[in-house]
């Protein structure tokens, strides 16, 4: 059994990008963890009714946790840092929590987004790739956050991947590209719980047709990005050699 670490920056972040792959694996007898950067307390909440950014954050957490719960995430790990404004946190603030995150729950693989931030290319989803990327390199060093170590010894992960995709067909409405896949998790017997947790987010229905055109595929695509290299050029399997 292996133990998988998701760091993202918004609830639902984890659905659109990996929902299938964690439902898949929770349900195969793996661990997975997941750090939540924000709230997500901007934005528009799909026609429910919510009078203060606050009470939009408390609503998202709970639908977060609905969501994991469907998903079978074992814990979140949610600072509560402001949405849309995750590159103005102190970067060493935000990388120490990423790296305690590592060394408590000790994963062997961490995902992240890649660097240009997923097909929206949100500038929060910038900021936690680069947070997520330092951390899983400093994680593992002790003198490195040294303060952690009184609660949780040093860690680092065997691999790193980044979500990915295939570059978009022309006309497409988001024409971000990713750096190029290196493995494909066939997730099409985990699509209905995958639709469940999006819907689990029921701030954020007014995305579904988004939801449905880019994530609901056969399979959840990922990038090599660092750490103990792929047996294979492209595998089927975040753990595959490990
Ligand atoms: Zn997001």
């Amino acid at each position: 059994m292996y133990r998988l670490g998701c760091v993202f920056a918004h609830p639902d972040d984890e659905t659109f990008a990996a929902a299938g792959t964690i439902a898949k694996l929770a349900r195969a007898g793996n661990r997975i963890d997941l750090f939540c950067a924000t709230d997500g307390d901007a934005g528009r909440a799909s026609g429910i009714l919510v009078s203060s950014r606050a009470e939009l954050a408390t609503l998202r957490r709970a639908e977060l946790t609905a969501a994991a719960t469907i998903l079978g995430i074992a814990s979140l790990s949610t600072p509560g840092h402001g949405d849309g404004v995750l590159k103005e946190v102190d970067p060493d603030r935000l990388i120490g929590e990423i790296v305690l995150f590592v060394r408590r729950y000790r994963p062997d693989v961490l995902v992240t987004f890649g660097p240009e931030g997923a097909p929206t290319q949100h500038r929060d989803h910038r900021a936690i790739s680069r947070a997520a990327t330092a951390a899983f390199f400093l994680a593992g060093l002790p003198t490195e956050y040294p303060d952690q170590l009184r609660e949780a010894e040093p860690h680092a992960p065997s691999r790193l991947y980044y979500t990915a995709w295939d570059p978009p067909a022309t006309g497409s409405e988001l024409m971000a590209e990713s750096v190029p896949v290196t493995c494909r998790v066939p997730v099409s017997q985990y699509l209905g719980v995958k639709r469940e947790a999006f819907l689990a987010h029921a701030t954020q229905r007014q995305h579904q047709r988004r939801f449905e055109e880019l994530t609901m595929l056969p399979a959840e695509r990922y990038a090599f990005a660092a750490g103990v290299p792929q047996p294979r050029s492209v595998t089927e399997d975040l753990f595959e050699g490990l």
